[in-house]
């Protein structure tokens, strides 16, 4: 057998929507498919406003630019994280404090925030690992004390839940990501989720190149033009028509998705191991996005990894700590972050896709515990 870490999922109906926006005759963004997104979205979850971005890594830029990010302002972040994260700030100019993680989850430790606040704080920005919830009374808590704002790179983290509140919901802004290593997914693909409504009219405008074309569209002015900063952000309706074909499918995604995880997490527990599994706090519904183990050091995880691989498993670590990173090492203000360090070097994730068998998934954990 031979197993990937990840297969994207066809559900089928993408090449229908496909052929419906070309046929249509409008096949660049903010159609209906587009629409129908959005709408999903909104109504599901009961966001205020979302808009569909070609990447995560296009909702985060947008983010930086609505909070008028720039030179000398600061942005609290964990440093486990993908770069897309910090690079949408840094691109506006501004300076990453970069925040270590939980001891016993790699999501940003909530008690080690207000520490790193500033007077030129800004923002701080949560990822929600593998979308388990990150502890977010407490950060908004922070956020309102010291009057900040709150991001979610809730990339992981579509269908996942804090308390009965669904992730992207809760921060100020958020940001989803459709890329094919995501849960749901239209190759690439992204969203941006307003839940403040001081950014409503701003987004539009930014996310239509810097022009009110939108407001155009709608007929309340008779003419467009350029009236503020933006770019590209929008996808075209191939993409759209793509991604609805997931969403439609998104309750039986997420149930696979599930039995999955749940066949990992209750075949390894029942069984001693040298390798830790992942926590879940109580206040998180997770969406079974990864499945994780954490090995004692990085020797013990190279160990399990070619082991694994001997057996044709593809199993990966994560993130390298972004604080050590050859762009950032020497910007960063070195301080030690101990738990970031430790998931860098530790973290394994196991195959975990649709296609998957459970038959599979037991045969992974069997020859995972050959190792120990
Ligand atoms: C996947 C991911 C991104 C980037 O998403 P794209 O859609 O590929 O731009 C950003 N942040 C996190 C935490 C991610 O997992």
């Amino acid at each position: 057998m031979n197993i990937p870490f990840n297969k994207p999922y066809v559900t089928g109906k993408e090449t229908h929507y496909i052929y419906q926006a070309i046929s249509s005759g409008k096949i660049s963004g903010n159609g209906i498919f587009t629409k129908k997104c959005q709408t999903f979205f909104e109504k599901r979850y009961s966001f205020l406003k979302t808009f569909l971005t070609t990447s995560c890594t296009d909702a985060l830029e947008m983010c930086a630019i609505l909070l008028d990010v720039s030179h000398g302002d600061e942005i609290i972040m964990p440093a486990y994280t993908f770069v897309s994260t910090a690079n949408a700030f840094i691109l506006r100019g501004a300076k990453i404090v970069f925040c270590d993680n939980e001891q016993d989850h790699p999501n940003i430790d909530a008690n080690a925030i207000e520490e790193l606040v500033t007077k030129k704080t800004k923002a701080i920005v949560v990822v929600h690992y593998g979308g388990v919830a990150c502890d977010m009374d407490k950060i908004m808590d922070i956020a309102d004390k010291y009057n900040l704002f709150v991001i979610e790179d809730a990339a992981q983290a579509v269908n996942a839940f804090y308390k009965d509140r669904p992730l992207g919901g809760i921060g100020h802004l958020a940001t989803f990501s459709f890329h094919e290593t995501k849960n749901i997914s239209s190759g690439e693909g992204g969203m941006l989720i307003i839940n403040d409504e001081r950014f409503l009219e701003r987004a539009e405008i930014i996310w239509e190149k810097g022009t009110n074309r939108t407001a155009f569209f709608r007929g309340e002015i008779d003419k467009y033009g350029w009236v503020d900063i933006g770019s590209s952000f929008l996808p075209s309706e191939i993409t759209a028509a793509f991604l609805y074909a997931q969403l439609e499918c998104i309750d039986e995604l997420q149930e696979i998705r599930q039995s999955l995880w749940n066949t990992y997490d209750v075949t390894l527990r029942n069984r001693r191991s040298s390798f830790q599994l992942p926590m879940t706090p109580k206040f998180a519904t997770h969406n079974s996005h990864i499945y994780y183990i954490i090995c004692k050091s990085l020797s013990h995880r190279n160990r399990i990894l070619g082991h694994l691989r001997k057996n044709d498993v593809h199993a990966v670590f994560h993130y390298q700590g972004l604080h050590e990173s050859t762009f950032y090492k020497e910007k960063h203000d070195g301080r030690k972050l101990v738990n970031c360090d430790y998931y860098t070097n530790t973290l394994v994730r196991l195959p975990l896709f649709y296609e998957l068998p459970i038959s599979k998934v037991k045969d992974i954990c069997n020859i995972l515990l050959d190792e120990g």
